[in-house]
């Protein structure tokens, strides 16, 4: 059986969702963004194009696609390194815990150096 509750007024509200960077950090991407207004952020593109709007970094759909599956990648491979960093992060008891935040925190390091090497190789492919 299954027992259904009501909504009281006294809940506890549900957590939110953590907002995305470009909304967490907006003001300090406007002052100092890691791409270039009218500049596809796509390494191996970097075509010039007139933004539609604001915030688009993408000069067409198919780089847009291509920048997210990216992300995406990148991000995929970083997921657990980067949680298991903040789960271990204030731990000074347990030595085993501790030295697996340490590995997971060289991981995330190294992972974050290969992303921007990748970058850096793929718009040099291009001639930059
Ligand atoms: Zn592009």
């Amino acid at each position: 059986m299954t027992l259904l509750l009501t909504p009281s007024a006294n809940a506890v509200a549900r957590q939110v969702e953590p907002e995305s960077f470009r909304d967490f950090a907006h003001q300090e991407l406007e002052v100092c963004a890691p791409w270039q207004a009218g500049i596809c952020f796509r390494p191996e593109c970097g075509a010039e194009f007139v933004p539609s709007r604001q915030w688009q970094i993408y000069c067409c759909q198919a780089c847009e696609r291509a920048g997210v599956a990216e992300l995406r990648k990148w991000g995929h491979r970083m997921a657990l390194s980067a949680l298991v960093w903040r789960m271990g992060k204030y731990n000074r008891e347990d030595e085993g815990v501790i030295n697996l935040t340490r590995a997971a925190r060289r991981h995330l390091t190294q992972l974050q150096s290969a992303w921007v090497a990748d970058r850096s190789a793929r718009a040099a492919e291009r001639g930059l």
